[in-house]
């Protein structure tokens, strides 16, 4: 499983690529991208500042 990124949002801040545990999202070319090595903790979902990445197993992740 893994998280998907709205590349037309993502500002490519670098926040999620530091706070994963999993090493499994980075910024290339000024756009995070998400590899399949995420285990799904959620970190950076919660923290990214514009919500560009949502997580594919629950759509209806809603930030709080
Ligand atoms: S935290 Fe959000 S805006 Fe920042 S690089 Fe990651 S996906 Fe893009
Ligand atoms: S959900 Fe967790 S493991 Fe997956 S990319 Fe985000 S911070 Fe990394």
């Amino acid at each position: 499983m893994a998280v998907s990124v709205i590349e037309s949002i993502c500002t490519g801040c670098g926040i999620c690529e530091k706070l994963c545990p999993a090493d499994a999202i980075r910024v290339e070319e000024g756009k995070a991208r998400a590899y399949d090595n995420c285990i799904t903790c959620g970190a950076c979902v919660k923290a990214c500042p514009v919500c560009a990445i949502r997580n594919k197993a629950a759509l209806s992740y809603r930030r709080v």
